[in-house]
């Protein structure tokens, strides 16, 4: 396909704070964006050229927006395969259908991961009671069970230390497919986001460490004080992926750091990712930009840090800080519009930003 021109249209499946920063990025290339999402007043719609309101199951609303742009991407990963696959008869979609479905199921993308050098933790899938029963005996304790589908944020997860546990959580979680996952001992939480050009050229981002609570992304920490090994691997596990999958676009590999040193990873996120919004404030080219440009076809951008990086979420009620973080010198704020600061919602963020130590 033809690279995009300005003042062509990027269809976004997905109008939450992802797509509002793919918009803001998208238009200060000159491109416009149409969003589509549910509901009315979500975050992106209100920056972008056009909001294409429907549900996602509506492949037939989902054909006319595809047929209006002249590329489409999303901005979250439970986006109906069906419906990605729709859009992609009427406009190249990218990433593709099939980074949707690996990701969406964790017993899919484990397997995939492992199958393309990429370690993961040992791992069982769970469809019934006795299943969690006997993955618990294989895996040993402490274990996390995990639904296959729909988590986010630490929804649908349960430490486990016995058999009876892992089974009990089955049950909690109703009965819905799941996985039992060992756990991993990490030293830290890192990830790495990277891009591939429509033309298969990589360029992957310093690795970030990232601290969670809850299952929640608190904050990050760019470049990662961790070994030129760990950096290279990183690399190397981000380029097998994007590879693998013929990727078009931003993608982020969340990684467990073992007391070791060695890297495995925990999940792939197709999609701009939390991780790397630091990287609007402290490198050449930031995520959004890097995946606008992958999707229109254009040249990837530079992916250099210029300055380390701190990030910090600002979830829920946090936000109610806003004019403390506007009054903090150097402190750059990012908030999202959402009117409705409930607990655990992602509301904005700050980055902060110093001089690069150089190793
Ligand atoms: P996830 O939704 O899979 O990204 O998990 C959310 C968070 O739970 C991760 O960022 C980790 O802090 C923790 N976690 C998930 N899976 C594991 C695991 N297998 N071992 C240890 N911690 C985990």
């Amino acid at each position: 396909m033809s690279a995009l021109r300005p003042a062509d249209r990027i269809g976004i499946l997905g109008g939450g704070q992802l797509g509002r920063m793919l918009a803001l990025a998208a238009a200060r290339l000159g491109l416009d964006v149409v969003i589509f999402d549910p509901d009315p007043d979500c975050p992106a719609g209100r920056v972008a050229a056009q909001l294409v309101c429907a549900p996602y199951e509506d492949l037939a609303a989902v054909a006319r927006f595809a047929a209006s742009v002249q590329a489409v991407t999303f901005e979250f990963e439970n986006v109906p395969v069906a419906s990605a696959r729709e859009a992609a008869r009427h406009a190249p979609l990218r990433p593709g259908a099939q980074a949707l479905e690996t990701a969406q199921d964790r017993v899919t993308e484990k397997t995939f991961l492992n199958a393309h050098g990429a370690q993961t933790v040992a791992f069982r899938p769970v469809a019934s009671a006795q299943d969690a029963r006997d993955a618990m005996v294989a895996l040993g304790a402490p274990a996390i069970l995990k639904t296959r589908r729909f988590g986010y944020d630490g929804k649908g997860q349960a430490v486990v230390r016995s058999a009876d546990e892992a089974a009990a959580a089955f049950e909690r979680f109703q009965s819905r497919p799941a996985i039992l996952e060992a756990f991993a001992p990490f030293r830290r939480e890192l990830s790495i986001v990277a891009a591939r050009g429509a033309d298969g050229a990589v360029r992957a981002y310093p690795v970030s460490e990232n601290r969670h609570a809850d299952g929640i992304l608190r904050e990050s920490f760019a470049p990662a004080r961790i070994s030129a090994f760990a950096a290279a691997e990183a690399d190397r596990i981000a380029r097998a992926i994007l590879d693998a999958l013929d990727y078009v676009g931003v993608i982020a590999v969340e990684l467990f750091e073992l007391e070791d040193g060695s890297l495995r990873v925990n999940e792939i996120a197709p999609r701009v990712h939390n991780t790397g919004h630091w990287t609007m404030d402290a490198c050449a080219a930031c995520q959004f930009e890097q995946h606008v440009r992958a999707v229109a076809g254009w040249p990837l951008g530079d992916p250099s840090a210029l300055r380390s990086a701190r990030m910090i979420n600002l979830i829920g009620s946090e936000a109610g800080d806003w004019p403390r973080w506007l009054a903090e010198p150097g402190a750059n704020l990012h908030l999202y519009g959402k009117r409705e600061a409930r607990e655990g919602r992602k509301m904005g963020h700050v980055t902060l930003t110093g001089p690069l130590s150089r190793g």
